[in-house]
């Protein structure tokens, strides 16, 4: 003998009833064959919102009755030939005319018992079956429908009423044993008390109705019906890449159908584990697939965890009070209290301080649990020996769960690390001594970037989802996603990291996109983007709560720099191309390397110095690695490096800046590279990081421009230029004269930091510099005489935005 069931939308309409009716055909062909079905798709909820409609007083009631009852008649027509329709159809009748008495009575008396409401809620089953029962006899395959209610005895704890199995038991196998036939339909679902009255399982109860009837005629197997391929490793609705389990044990399926994964009703192994009988969950729209089987013995699979599922709307009580240290009792009574007031417990911790007490129940009965503890502890509470019970609601419990687990260290450590690194403030941890469930009390809004994080940590092995947010798609941003679209594939196949931008901007404009925007035409998709407001786009972000965010910076920007802190303290990793951060006030620069190192995101900014080149990556490795910066001296200017190179006094030193300019190695204001200031922020930035506390007005600057150049427009500064022409030309040919060129240095020594333009002889390293190379001599301990040197290109669009991507990637990992 067998058991099947069929869930809610496996018998949602004509089209699924009969994918079902083909199902039950084959079946029937191999085995005797019970079918436990449930309420078309929804019919439950409607059933119960009538009675709570009427129970108002509201008379909308009568509208949803309409709904149920054109439903099932619409139903009846569509599966069953005219000519058998009527007996049927009738039935259908008969059936929402008591539903509809029943819904008056409620009516006029304005009372609603959990008595009435199981009368009610049962209808739907009632239906369904009999519905299915008819289809299939009209289609030549004989059946008899049985009323479960006859055969599962219950307590009279309406809306989840306890099973007698002794008498349920006897009851079942007699009627199997006597009744002839190969099928057999019942509904799900619904059972009587001691007095016959109908009671019913619970919600999504149906699977019990099928454990109960498969336990008791010992079943070779019961099949669960549903809408999609088995148990997965995580709700498909919240996991995209969540993956169907082949093989579960009985102890697994139940903790994680337990912590929400809804395919079974957790009381639904029970009954079938004792008598070992295996449980098939599967996919009634793709019978072919294999499913999930849940039986004995767990399996190993690679994997120490084999699901992931969460509970949300829990409440989060705790009993704190110096009173309770060290004194028997008091977690008795807590939970006496609760007990009492059928409170369900979901989760419990103490600290081995016993200073507190923590629970977890369901949000609605935070106030009553409440109520019932202060009450309890009164005498407590008044004299100061605990507080009040706190309560906490809108939380969510999010569990892994996994017999392996014993076996396998560091499995929390993981767990933790990761939601740690997202940002994820865990408020309680509870895990059993089965070690078969670890759980953690969160934030609700957390709950989906959560189960995602931790899938990828346990079951990934595709890849690894980074979100990206980028302002600023200029010169180098343009390129940076360029080259992110390029690399795409790349990134997934060989990094495992599935790379999405999902928020751009630019000063105007900006656009959002969960799913990842197009990056082959972001710009024509950005044109249509909202209006860019910074605080909202910071907001955005914040507020997305995406896994692995990461922000790049690619403007040139006071204010975006000065959002850097909102975005760490949300464990958000920063990538900046932008210099204005670190190389503001010193106390800005040290909160958000301290930011990110507390809120364990990262703070990049390796283009600050250098553009692509490994400079402050370099220096960190020297540092980390022990060693000691005792003198730093560079050539950090592209701009002025290329101004100097091109420079010979035959074409004006203006039309080579603004080459310099077209060319893209400048600032967006040149002026900044002209006066020498983007060097020192460069040398500042490279003796910060060197641990040096320094401050741009710390730093000498012999600057070369003419004081006349510095003020008014861009324009201005253009129109200055040529007419000091004499005054660079004048540089350059008493260096020429003396056989030296002109560098603009930066040079760091014992705690001091200088930048200014020297005439460089043939002998020195900077002397071989072209174009708009940068070059970066660290003299360590370890480097004392030959410094360690690096260089190359250190301007340019291309090159910075390659900067930017490694940072970007590092970021994700
Ligand atoms: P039925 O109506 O057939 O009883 P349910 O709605 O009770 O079906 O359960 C099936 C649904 O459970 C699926 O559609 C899926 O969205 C949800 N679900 C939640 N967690 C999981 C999980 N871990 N594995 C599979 N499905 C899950
Ligand atoms: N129809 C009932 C419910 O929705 C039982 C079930 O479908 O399992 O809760
Ligand atoms: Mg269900």
């Amino acid at each position: 003998m067998q058991v099947l069931k069929f869930g809610g939308t496996s018998v949602a309409n004509a089209e699924n009833i009969n994918k079902a009716v083909a199902i039950i055909q084959q079946a029937v062909k191999k085995e005797k064959t019970i079918v436990v079905a449930s309420a078309l798709g929804g019919i439950t909820d409607i059933l119960l919102q009538c009675a709570a409609l009427a129970a108002e007083g509201d008379e909308q009631y009568k509208e949803k009755l309409l709904q149920i009852e054109q439903r099932h008649l619409e139903l009846v027509k569509a599966l069953i030939p005219v000519a058998q329709q009527s007996s049927v159809l009738s039935l259908v009748k008969k059936s929402c005319n008591e539903i509809e008495d029943i819904c008056n009575g409620i009516f006029l008396l304005r009372e609603l018992s959990a008595r009435t409401r199981d009368r009610m809620a049962g209808y739907g089953e009632l239906l369904s079956s009999r519905i299915i029962s008819a289809r299939l006899k009209t289609g030549g395959t004989a059946n008899s429908w049985k009323d479960s209610r006859e055969l599962i005895s219950t307590t009279s704890d309406f809306g989840h009423a306890g099973v007698y199995f002794t008498v349920t038991n006897q009851q079942i196998k007699n009627y199997f044993a006597t009744e002839p036939g190969e099928l057999f339909i019942l509904p799900g679902f619904v059972a009587s008390d001691l007095n016959g009255i109908t009671t019913t399982l619970g919600r999504g109860g149906s699977d019990y109705t099928a454990a109960i009837i498969a336990a008791a005629v010992e079943a070779s197997a019961v099949e669960i019906w549903t809408d999609v391929s088995g148990m997965m490793t995580a709700d498909p609705r919240l996991v995209a890449n969540a993956r169907v389990i082949p093989h579960i044990s009985y102890q697994e399926a139940m903790e994680l159908s337990h912590f929400g994964a809804k395919v079974i009703y957790p009381p639904t192994i029970q009954p079938v584990m004792r008598k070992k009988i295996p449980v098939w969950v599967k996919n009634t729209f793709a019978p072919e697939a294999h499913g999930t089987v849940i039986e004995s013995g767990s399996v190993r699979n690679g994997s120490s965890i084999r699901g992931i599922s969460s509970i949300s709307k829990i409440a989060l009580l705790s009993l704190e009070g110096s009173g309770m240290v060290g004194i028997p009792g008091f977690s008795k009574r807590l939970f006496e209290a609760l007990a009492n007031a059928a409170i369900n417990v979901i989760l419990i911790t103490q600290s081995s301080s016993e200073h507190s007490i923590c629970v977890a129940v369901e949000d609605d009965f935070a106030d009553k649990a409440k109520d019932v503890t202060d009450k309890a502890f009164a005498w407590e509470i008044e004299t100061g020996k605990v507080e009040p019970l706190a309560i906490e609601k809108g939380l969510a419990i999010v569990a892994l769960v996994g017999d392996n687990m014993k076996s396998h260290p560091g499995v929390s450590g993981k767990m933790f690390g990761a939601m740690g690194k997202n940002g994820v403030n865990v408020r309680a941890i509870a895990q059993g001594s089965s070690e078969r469930n670890i759980s953690a009390v969160i934030a609700t809004g957390d709950v989906k970037k959560t189960i995602n994080v931790l899938h990828e940590e346990f079951f990934e092995t595709t890849y690894k989802q980074v979100n990206l947010f980028i302002t600023g798609v200029g010169n180098v941003g343009s390129r940076l996603l360029g080259q992110l679209r390029q690399q795409q594939r790349y990134l997934q196949e060989n990094l495992l990291l599935q790379v999405r931008v999902v928020g751009i901007a630019n000063s105007k404009k900006m656009l959002f996109n969960d799913e990842g925007i197009d990056l082959s035409k972001w710009k024509e998709l950005l044109q249509e983007g909202e209006p860019m407001r910074l605080p909202a786009f910071i907001e955005t972000v914040r507020g997305k709560n995406l896994r692995n965010s990461v922000f790049a910076d690619v403007t040139a920007n006071d204010a975006v720099a000065a959002s850097y802190d909102q975005l760490l303290q949300k464990s958000i990793s920063v990538v900046a191309c932008n210099k204005v951060a670190c190389s503001s006030a010193y106390e800005y620069y040290k909160k958000l390397k301290d930011l990110a190192r507390e809120y364990n995101c990262l703070f990049l900014f390796e283009t600050n110095v250098g553009a692509g080149l490994p400079i402050i990556g370099t220096l960190n490795d020297l540092l980390r690695s022990g060693d000691t910066i005792n003198k730093i001296q560079a050539v950090l200017s592209g701009t002025l490096n290329f101004v100097f190179n091109n420079y010979d006094g035959k074409k004006s030193f203006a039309s080579v800046v603004r080459q310099a300019q077209d060319e893209g190695y400048t600032e967006p204001d040149p002026r900044l590279d002209l006066s020498g200031t983007d060097v020192m922020r460069k040398i500042m930035i490279l003796a910060r990081e060197a641990g040096e506390k320094l401050e741009m007005d710390q730093i000498a600057n012999a600057s070369f421009m003419p004081a006349s150049c510095m003020t008014g427009s861009v324009d201005d500064f253009y129109a200055a230029m040529e007419k000091e022409e004499a005054h660079f030309k004048k540089l350059y040919t008493e260096a020429q004269a003396a056989g030296k060129k002109l560098k603009f240095v930066a040079r760091y020594e014992g705690g001091q930091a200088a930048v200014g333009l020297q005439h460089i002889d043939p002998q020195s390293d900077f002397y071989h510099l072209y174009g708009k190379d940068n070059v970066v001599l660290f003299y360590t301990n370890r480097y004392p005489e030959q410094p360690l040197v690096v260089k190359g290109a250190g301007a340019g669009a291309e090159v910075t935005a390659s900067g930017v991507f490694a940072d970007l990637v590092r970021a994700g990992r």
